[in-house]
C-alpha cells in the first residue's frame, strides 16, 4: 500500500473514566474517499476532533504525510493541509455567506504580529485577494448567488456546503467531512457529492463519517467502521454490509 497520507497509531481519548476512543489505529490512502461508520456514539466524531487538534489524545499518535502531528493546533494542521467540516455546523449567522467563507483562517496576512507594520495599501491587496478566491470557492460549491445573504438564513444543506466552501480556501490535500448528507435534501446532496467526487479526481483525499449507507456504498472505498471507540472492521462498502461483527456492533449486541 501506498505510504498513507493520514494515519493513526495507538489513538485513544477518555473523558473522565469513560474511553470514547480506544486505541485506534488507521491509514488512509492517498486519493481515496474513505468512509468511516459506525453507530451514534461509536466515538467517529473525537476522531476527527483528535486528527484535527481539536481534542488532544489521552494516549496514541496522529501523521499526517509521515510526520508526527500529535497535538498541533487545528490551525496549524489546516496550514500544512488538513481541512474538516463539523456534524452541526455553526456559521457566523449575522454575516454574509461570503465574509464567513472570508474569514477561514489562513494565516492571514494584517492579522498576524506584523500585521501593525504593514503597509494598508498591503493588507487592502490581500483582503481583495481573499475575496476573489471566496468568490470562486463560493461559485465552486454553487452559493455564489446566496454571497450576500446573511449566513443565518440559508439552509441546513446551503450551510453544509459553505462548510465545504470555508475548508477549500485553504486548499488542503485531506478533507474531513462529519456527516455531510445528514438532514440535506437529495439535490443538495447530489451537488454536495458532485463536488466531492470532483475535488477527489483533482487528487484530494477524503475522509468521511457518514450514516446513509447508500451514500456510503457509492461513494466510500474503503470503508471503517467503529463501535465502542475501537476500529472493528476495514474493507469495501459491500464488505461492510455483510458483516456480522457490523451488524451485531449497530444492532447493540
Ligand atoms: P459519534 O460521532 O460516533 O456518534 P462521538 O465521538 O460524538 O460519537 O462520541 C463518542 C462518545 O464519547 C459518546 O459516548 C459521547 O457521549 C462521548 N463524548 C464525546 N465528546 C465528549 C465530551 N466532550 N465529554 C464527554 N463525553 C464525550
Ligand atoms: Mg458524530
Amino acid at each position: 500500500m501506498a505510504e498513507p497520507i493520514l494515519s493513526t497509531r495507538g489513538l485513544t481519548r477518555d473523558f473522565g473514566p469513560f474511553r470514547a476512543v480506544d486505541e485506534v489505529s488507521l491509514s488512509i490512502r492517498p486519493g481515496s474517499i474513505t468512509g468511516l461508520i459506525g453507530p451514534n456514539g461509536a466515538g467517529k466524531s473525537t476522531v476527527f476532533n483528535l486528527l484535527t487538534g481539536v481534542l488532544k489524545p489521552t494516549a496514541g499518535q496522529v501523521a499526517l504525510n509521515g510526520q508526527d502531528v500529535t497535538g498541533l493546533l487545528p490551525d496549524k494542521l489546516f496550514a500544512l493541509g488538513l481541512g474538516r467540516t463539523f456534524q452541526i455546523p455553526r456559521p457566523f449567522a449575522r454575516m454574509s455567506v461570503l465574509e464567513n467563507v472570508m474569514t477561514a483562517p489562513l494565516g492571514q496576512i494584517g492579522e498576524g504580529i506584523l500585521g501593525p507594520f504593514l503597509h494598508r495599501a498591503r493588507v487592502r491587496e490581500e483582503e481583495a485577494r481573499i475575496r476573489a478566491r471566496a468568490l470562486e470557492v463560493l461559485d465552486f460549491v454553487t452559493l455564489a448567488p446566496l454571497a450576500d445573504h446573511p449566513a443565518g438564513n440559508i439552509s441546513g444543506g446551503q450551510m453544509k456546503l459553505l462548510e465545504l466552501a470555508r475548508v477549500l480556501m485553504g486548499d488542503p490535500a485531506v478533507i474531513l467531512l462529519d456527516e455531510p448528507a445528514a438532514g440535506v435534501n437529495p439535490t443538495l446532496t447530489n451537488i454536495l457529492i458532485e463536488k466531492i467526487e470532483e475535488l477527489n479526481r483533482q487528487g484530494k483525499t477524503f475522509l468521511i463519517i457518514e450514516h446513509d449507507m447508500d451514500f456510503v456504498m457509492q461513494h466510500c472505498d474503503p470503508v471503517i467502521a467503529l463501535a465502542e471507540g475501537r476500529a472493528v472492521f476495514e474493507g469495501t462498502a459491500e464488505e461492510a454490509q455483510a458483516n456480522p461483527v457490523l451488524l451485531d456492533a449497530y444492532l447493540g449486541v
